[in-house]
């Protein structure tokens, strides 16, 4: 393993520029506020490889679906994320030459990531013939003002003679997507002048919204500014030049206000807000913008910080992981999710994938009020019609929610993950009785959540079908969480998702109000129908193995551990063909596994154990969503070493490029990993059934001591572990009592 950037506490950091690598220092050096993102593209052209990207959060595009043969229930689309119009570009001429640091000789180059402050800055010296230059760029994405992305860039003379410098700032429209399915630009401008540009998403033919972001640029600097021009009605820059004397230092800031149709009805509103806020910001200094920022970053540390003493790698991933998911979505706008790249990248297209409910739901709730995991429930709940959608495209009743969506309706185009890989269905029925156990709060179950587990069951009861021959309902045809397996028959965790959500809700429907009850109009014929799943769901078990079976099948495939693959035909997914990965026993991420880990507290040790002795040594985790569940499990098991190893293959996923993918941006949803496999494996953490704390904790034997602030029912809790044993203390709050190893505590 290559490592990039140098192993540090708070900072990601380096002091080469490596050309060969170029996209993935991009990806690892991204920032975003929740509203906004980007990947660490250089402020000037770079003429070299890279992968632009700037995104905001939920402006989308439809991409028509290319597929082969086009089938019946396809998605229409293929919603994307689109680069936004880039809003950082600088471009710097020396003595009349162009700067590209792919081209010029350079020396010092220093790239710093710092997390703690969320700021980003790049300096370097270049030679340009006589001409030597030491630059040092800075940037954030304010999370005081959202719409508000400010750069620094100074630049000093080193050379003894006079150099001139120009630097020309613009925002430029000619952006595309590398993974546009038609090679089309995405943005059309409406109006532009020297200060702004407002553009608009290109017309679709689906009926989806067009989006409209403006964005308006100011400058603070010494330098003179002697041109303003608008080039093709696509891109808008203002030239600033300064011949500096030997020794001396000049200073360009560029502030820019990035507004969108999100927040705004008409253009008329969206421009006025775009040019009031870029007032208000232009009479603040830069030491003012910056402190206002790094203000709420040091709240969210202080809140969140998870510390590790020992294991510095350990320590800089696992920040690197919340820093990434803070960077994506901190809950401020419940029309926003968290899409598997967040703003790092193309991939995955910056939707919402059962990632939110399945891997982020669990860390949202031991980081952050309960405010903000209410919003992503909402946020399904908003999209209840775009499921219905989804059902009736399949001929089925209720209600489905999408494996890849912006606004309900699935737009993905892959069958085998559109059509069958319902699991999510119930990952998101499951998603609400998480967020109630954890929080105690029952009003959203109550109201909007039972209207999504009603409409859910629909789907469920109609969905599953009965077999005669053997008095039991099954399910057929589906993908289950292991997607190197398709269309396979009763899907163990499919199954039991599909039991638990109709017993859940026929327990929450005897809750709800009568006039709730009444919106809801579940008759007794429905929930006869829907208990008589509960009681005759087939879920298919081996006596002799006491395991629970992935799918009918799966035992008849030829079993052989990852052991057995020669190392270098791993990660599979690279080196076999789709066809021999499916007809493989081995599994891309925990499927029987991932259900015991969501419902770990109802099985018995020896059958959480056959199952991970039996399942695990043929996971390949090819998924980065894989290992932490796989940790939890293990630690649980007391398996502490196996639990070490899956966590460290989750902690510095995307800083050590574990999955050789992270060029293409990095595994946000899987940065949750980190966290979970600390807290709920080595920390033992688990809220019960009766809503009941409880902590087994363990320290890695490489480990010195952790610790880790949780949120829990108003009230914070800090947990420190160390060689001498665990200590628990209220931080704020109510008294509370909990277990430490199966004993009462009170936490006082
Ligand atoms: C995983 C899915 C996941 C998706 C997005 C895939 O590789 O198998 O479970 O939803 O990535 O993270």
């Amino acid at each position: 393993m290559k490592r990039i950037f140098e192993v540090d506490p708070w900072n990601v950091v380096t002091h080469e520029l490596d050309k060969t690598n170029k996209r993935l220092q991009e990806s690892m050096t991204s920032i975003g506020n929740g509203y906004m993102g980007m990947r660490g593209n250089f402020e000037e052209d770079y003429s070299g490889d890279s992968l632009p990207g700037s995104y905001l959060a939920g402006v989308w595009y439809p991409d028509k679906t290319r597929v082969g043969w086009w089938k019946n229930g396809y998605p229409k689309y293929f919603g994307k994320v689109i680069n936004a119009v880039n809003f950082i570009k600088i471009n710097f001429l020396i003595n009349g030459e162009k700067l590209d640091l792919y081209k010029d000789e350079i020396s010092d180059f220093k790239l710093d990531l710092n997390m703690k402050d969320a700021v980003l800055t790049r300096s370097f010296v270049v030679t340009k013939g006589d001409a030597k230059v030491e630059f040092t760029f800075e940037r954030f994405l304010s999370v005081a003002q959202k719409e508000l992305s400010v750069q620094k860039v100074s630049f000093k003379n080193l050379s003894d003679k006079n150099v001139d410098v120009k630097a020309i700032s613009s925002l430029d429209s000619n952006v595309k997507n590398e993974d546009a399915n038609y090679d089309e630009h995405f943005w059309e401008v409406l109006n532009i002048d020297e200060d702004s540009i407002v553009a608009e998403t290109k017309p679709n033919n689906f009926g989806t919204p067009r989006f409209t972001s403006g964005m308006e640029m100011n400058h603070v600097t010494v330098m003179e500014s002697v041109d303003k021009e608008v080039v093709d009605g696509k891109e808008t820059s203002e030239t600033f030049a300064i011949s500096l004397e030997p020794d001396e230092t000049a200073i360009l800031e560029k502030r820019v206000i990035v507004v969108t149709s999100r927040d705004y009805d008409t253009v008329q509103e969206l421009s006025d807000a775009m040019h009031s806020l870029s007032k208000e910001v232009s009479s603040q200094s830069y030491d003012e913008l910056l402190t206002a920022h790094e203000n709420i970053w040091a709240e969210r540390w202080n809140q969140s910080d998870v510390k590790i003493d020992g294991d510095p790698e350990s320590q800089q991933g696992m920040r690197f992981n919340l820093f990434g998911l803070f960077t994506t979505y901190y809950g401020e706008d419940a029309r926003l999710n968290i899409g598997p790249k967040g703003f790092t990248g193309e991939k995955y297209g910056g939707a919402t994938y059962w990632d939110t409910e399945a891997f982020c739901v669990p860390v949202y709730l031991g980081i952050t009020k309960p405010e903000v995991t209410r919003n992503l429930l909402m946020y399904r709940y908003k999209q209840l019609d775009g499921a219905y959608i989804n059902a009736q495209q399949q001929g089925l009743k209720g209600a489905l929610y999408p494996m890849v969506t912006f606004n309900g309706i699935e737009c993905h185009n892959e069958w085998e993950i559109t059509f069958e890989e319902i699991h999510r269905n119930g990952d998101i029925a499951f998603a609400i009785y998480n967020y109630t156990r954890y929080t105690g709060d029952k009003s959203f179950v109550l109201n909007e959540g039972s209207k999504m587990l009603t409409e859910i069951s629909r789907f469920w009861a109609d969905r599953v079908h009965f077999s005669k021959r053997n008095d039991q309902y099954m399910i057929h045809g589906v993908t289950g969480p292991d997607e190197y397996e398709n269309n396979v028959d009763n899907n163990w965790d499919t199954n039991l998702l599909a039991q638990w959500t109709l017993k859940y809700t026929l327990e929450i429907l005897s809750e709800v109000t009568d006039e709730q009850a009444k919106k809801l109009n579940v008759t007794a014929k429905e929930r006869a129908k829907w208990q008589d799943i509960v009681d005759k769901m087939y879920l298919p078990y081996d006596k002799d193995l006491n395991i629970f079976v992935q799918h009918d099948g799966f035992l008849d495939k030829d079993l052989e551990p990852v052991s057995a693959i020669p190392a270098d035909q791993l990660p599979i997914n690279q080196h076999w063909s789709w066809d021999k990965i499916l007809r493989s026993p081995y599994i891309k991420q925990g499927d029987v596994l991932q259900g015991i880990y969501d419902f770990i507290d109802d099985f018995t040790e020896e059958e959480k154990k056959s199952n991970f002795d039996f399942y695990e040594p043929m996971t390949v985790h090819e998924s980065s969503l894989s290992p932490a569940i796989h940790a939890v499990l293990a630690a649980d098991l007391h398996y502490d070493e196996k639990a070490v190893e899956l966590y460290e293959r989750t902690a510095r996923l995307d800083l050590d490029n574990y999955n050789n993918d992270t060029a293409d941006g990095l595994h946000i949803t899987s940065m949750t990993g980190g966290w979970i496999a600390m807290v709920q494996g080595f920390a033992g953490m688990r809220v019960h059934a009766d809503g009941t704390l409880s902590y087994k904790p363990f320290l890695p034997k490489k480990w010195d001591s952790y610790s880790f602030r949780q949120v829990f029912r108003g009230r914070v809790i800090e947990v420190s572990v160390d060689r001498n044993g665990s200590d628990i203390k209220l931080i704020s709050g109510d008294p509370l009592e909990i277990k430490v190893d199966d004993k009462p505590v009170a936490l006082k």
